[in-house]
């Protein structure tokens, strides 16, 4: 499926490219367009201590990079990709020796130079911020992604924002864990704006907290700008983001408002799987798809 035509053309919109060096200079193209990159490395889900090490060595080398650059740059890291997955202890060693590769790059650069944490399910929720936060204590430059779609955000959203920390808000892809979770769209759309609301209250701003609106929901940029405007936010004192190639036209449109909006974009040679899961979220794609495919036998 890889090498056929007209998919690698479709999935390759979603990838910044197979190496890092191809990735930077996607997201060095993106910040022509005033468009900053949170760079993921493509290896979830992992379970076997080589491919551990291949990806923390992935890691580490756009780390290096990154020093060589003037890009403003965030480092996602799954931490079942780092190794929690199969010994947690093991997996934060891996964590804080990545994050302090992106403290030395990041030390008295402009920008928000950091390490942007994923959330991964419900089990591993509460270790995952509890790694952000051992790290952070520790001097490195942090970012923690959290779900509107459970109940327990909201609790700690409330405490990053006492902390004045950088969190990135997403609604939540993982299976919605029974009690636990809002289900349904529309109740979990009211949530993110609820949690919208309280990280660009003025008192999250006093505090230091750095919002990271991560949606491709237009009525919830639209949402998040106003908020922002009436409660004294300056453009940049905030963001957005979304996912390289889903909506690259919107991410232009924010920036040529004078929005900070930064898209997440994965590179590595196992694209394929994340690449389609991306295909399938937008139905045009699948037709696409379909006629490419069908065309190019
Ligand atoms: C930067 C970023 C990081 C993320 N990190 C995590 C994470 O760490 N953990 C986690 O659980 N989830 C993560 N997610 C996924 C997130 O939880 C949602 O599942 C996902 O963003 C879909 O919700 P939405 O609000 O963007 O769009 P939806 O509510 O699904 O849809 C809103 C609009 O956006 C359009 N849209 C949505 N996706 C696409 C697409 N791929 N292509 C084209 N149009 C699209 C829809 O068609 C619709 O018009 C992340 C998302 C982003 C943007």
């Amino acid at each position: 499926m890889q090498d056929r035509r007209a998919a690698t053309a479709l999935a390759s919109r979603y990838v910044g490219g197979e190496t890092a060096q191809e990735a930077i200079e996607t997201a060095k193209a993106l910040e022509r367009q005033g468009i900053r990159a949170s760079l993921f490395y493509l290896g979830e889900f992992v379970d076997r201590p080589e491919l551990v090490a291949e990806n923390v060595a992935a890691k580490l080398d756009i780390c290096e990079r990154l020093s060589h650059t003037g890009l403003d740059l965030h480092v996602s890291v799954d931490p079942t990709q780092v190794g929690c997955s199969i010994d947690w202890d093991m997996g934060a060693r891996n964590a804080a020796l990545i994050g302090a590769r992106i403290q030395a790059a990041a030390n008295g650069r402009p920008g928000v130079n950091c390490m942007m944490l994923d959330m991964e399910d419900l089990p591993v929720n509460a270790a995952t911020i509890a790694l952000h936060d051992r790290l952070r204590a520790v001097g490195v430059p942090m970012a923690q992604t959290l779900q509107a779609y459970l109940y327990k955000t909201e609790a700690d959203i409330a405490a990053k924002i006492a902390e004045g920390a950088r969190v990135r808000l997403v609604k939540g892809a993982m299976l919605a864990p029974a009690g636990a979770a809002f289900t349904g769209r529309a109740a979990i759309r009211r949530n993110y704006m609820r949690l919208t609301e309280m990280m660009l209250a003025p008192a999250a701003r006093e505090a230091g907290f750095y919002p990271i609106i991560a949606t491709h929901d237009q009525n919830l940029h639209e949402f998040a700008i106003d908020l922002a405007r009436r409660n004294g936010w300056p453009q940049g004192s905030y963001e957005f983001e979304m996912l390289y190639g889903a909506r690259n036209d919107v991410a232009r449109a924010l920036a040529r408002r004078g929005e900070r909006i930064r898209l997440y974009l994965p590179f590595g040679r196992d694209w394929w799987p994340y690449a389609v899961r991306r295909i399938g979220e937008n139905p045009k794609n699948v037709v696409l798809l379909a006629r490419g495919i069908i065309g190019g036998r």
